[in-house]
């Protein structure tokens, strides 16, 4: 039905955006030749056939040609600074914090941290640690303590590259617990003083600015993002440097890049959208990118389009909801002529804002889907292609998605028929895989079925080959982008002394999607009330940051559980929001 409604909307666009012929022109005979080889084809690999770096691909080969003076990042401060960074600047930049790295010991296969906001050191940290084949994994800066320690503890952190501020603020008070962490590097002034703490500045500027990168494999791992599923704690995703081969083709085919655009993902650096697309994909496609460190603000994001001439722009349906809610008129004062492709990932995007972007910018946001595990975007509305809005689009040349049913034999079933609900799935073999989760085989493997890996998502397929999100298949929330496991929420909330025990869901939001709930049962002598709850809602505050403590809690005098002793989140949120609540014959406990 809801397929049925939509292709009466289909969007048509100019085959050519600002006299721009798409990268993708014939999806169909592009998926039928494609092969990866002509993706690592694209690429140059070290000198001498030494293997493939990211960084390399990112920026080395572009400082040794052509391109070495064109501007890589234009860095746009908080407090109107503005910073251009060349291509061999950057890669100079990052040849510095790789002889600082090695300076100080670290060697390669050793775990960078890096906690900090949209900054420029961000980019040069990466592509250092990169260089001297460090793995790197990047952390939110809204997170708090808890996460934060969480991650480099799992991750064997050595090194960490923060701000003093942020340092001060989340990570000292920690430290204790982390005593593999040996080095803390801080960008910007201010720098504390201490056993293992070394001011960024100083550390680079002592450093030469010529740096050769040793051979790396393609199997090699490059970086470590952290995700979140239902239970237990975060899972650690593996990725390698092969996987720049998915970053640059899924730049040039999903993202549409030209060689002369100005491009702009307005992901946070902390998460996998801000490093595969904030970072390197631009990179590779040797493009200008704009780094805002602020926040978002519709009208400080609309003077910046405007301002430095925006022509290809990455954001997510939250920031499309808020700029929505100040209407198209407000976009009318900008000059936007630059623009010519808008898209946006991270969770569903409401048909609505696809028809608003017509409306606002004259041009459709094309939605895209993809997640950490993956490494790159699978599926995608193509800039020569009609749009379904509602829909994420068709899978990427080089990729074959599918839904499926799970068996109990541990198999699964295709669904051939359209528009029948199953979870979606992608067939392995694809550069930006990953390779596993950190130091869990088990779960990494139960991601898989045959050659197929599950994704944990809903979808359907329509007739025309085009996927529809419906949902999750598990209890991880999406709140404003960010995916949140409920296991983590609700073990801070249960280091509380008043809590025995907690559930955690996501509610569903107009504005970012869903946000966090928790449903809390109180140890005896502790009295349900709004003391308690602000107490509460401050606790889980301070330990996991704002973007990732709960919104609101309930209490309850008991939890409904299973038999064999298993909260049944499912049922507290049918429940909450008022719908059906499905197969309780488990159920052991009930609230009351
Ligand atoms: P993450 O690993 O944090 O990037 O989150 C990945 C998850 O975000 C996916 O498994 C989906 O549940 C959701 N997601 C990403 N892109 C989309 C999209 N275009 N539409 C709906 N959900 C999406």
């Amino acid at each position: 039905m809801q397929a049925e409604k939509t292709r009466a909307t289909l969007l048509k666009k100019p085959l050519s955006a600002a006299g721009r012929t798409p990268n993708l022109l014939d999806y169909k005979a592009e998926c039928a030749r494609f092969d990866w080889r002509k993706a690592w084809a694209l690429l140059d690999g070290l000198p001498g056939g030494q293997g493939y770096n990211i960084a390399h691909e990112a920026v080395d080969r572009h400082a040794a040609g052509p391109r070495a003076e064109r501007v890589a990042i234009r860095w746009l401060g908080k407090a109107g600074e503005r910073q251009d960074i060349t291509y061999r600047g950057l890669s100079e930049a990052a040849n510095r914090f790789a002889n600082a790295l090695y300076t100080l010991g670290v060697k390669p296969g050793e775990r960078v941290f890096i906690l900090m906001g949209r900054l420029p050191e961000f980019h040069a940290a990466v592509l250092g640690a990169l260089k001297a084949r460090c793995v790197v994994s990047p952390l939110f800066s809204a997170f708090g303590p808890e996460p934060i320690a969480t991650r480099i503890g799992m991750g064997d952190g050595r090194v960490l590259v923060t701000t003093a501020d942020l340092y001060r603020r989340k990570v000292e008070g920690v430290r204790p617990k982390l005593p593999g962490l040996v080095h803390v590097i801080v960008v910007g002034g201010d720098a504390p003083e201490g056993a293992g703490l070394y001011a960024w500045d100083e550390l680079v500027e002592h450093a030469s600015a010529s740096f050769t990168i040793a051979p790396t494999d393609l199997e090699e791992m490059a970086l470590l993002h952290f995700t979140s599923g239902t239970t237990g704690r975060p899972k650690g995703a593996i990725h390698v440097h092969g996987a720049v081969a998915a970053h640059h083709v899924t730049g040039l085919y999903a993202l549409d890049l030209h060689d002369d655009d100005i491009f702009w993902c307005t992901a946070d650096p902390g998460w996998v959208t801000g490093m595969s697309y904030g970072i390197i994909a631009p990179l590779t496609n040797g493009v200008t990118s704009i780094v805002v460190e602020a926040e978002f603000d519709a009208a400080t994001w609309y003077s910046v389009m405007a301002r430095e001439r925006v022509s290809v722009w990455y954001t997510a349906p939250t920031a499309i909801r808020m700029m929505m809610r100040l209407g198209a008129a407000a976009v009318k004062d900008y000059d936007l002529s630059a623009l010519r492709f808008l898209a946006s990932v991270g969770e569903p995007l409401n048909p609505e804002a696809v028809v608003w972007g017509m409306e606002a910018f004259g041009l459709p946001f094309h939605d895209n889907w993809w997640q950490t595990e993956t490494g790159g975007i699978m599926i995608a509305n193509f800039a020569a292609l009609p749009i379904k809005p509602g829909s994420m689009g068709l899978p990427l040349p080089g990729i074959e998605a599918a839904i499926v049913r799970r068996r109990n034999d541990g198999g699964v079933d295709v669904v051939d028929e359209p528009l029948i609900e199953g979870e979606l799935a992608l067939k392995k073999g694809w550069p930006s895989m990953m390779r596993g989760y950190l130091n869990e085989d088990e779960r990494y493997r139960k991601c898989f079925s045959g050659d197929w890996y599950l994704t944990g998502d809903l979808a359907k397929r329509d007739a025309d080959g085009y996927f529809w999100f419906v949902g999750r298949s598990d209890d991880v929330i999406k709140s404003a982008g960010h995916l949140i496991g409920p296991f983590e929420v609700e073990s801070a909330l249960m280091e509380h002394p008043a809590v025995a025990e907690a559930a955690v869901i996501g509610k569903p939001d107009l504005m970012v999607g869903e946000v966090v709930k928790a449903f809390v049962e109180l140890k005896p002598g502790y009295e349900p009330n709004d003391d308690l709850r602000k107490e509460l809602l401050g606790h889980a505050r301070k330990r996991l940051g704002p973007a990732v403590a709960p919104k609101e809690i309930d209490f309850r005098a008991n939890l409904p559980k299973t038999r064999s002793g298993k909260i049944m989140r499912r049922l507290l949120k049918a429940r909450e929001l008022g719908l059906p609540e499905g197969d309780i014959s488990t159920l052991e406990s009930d609230e009351k």
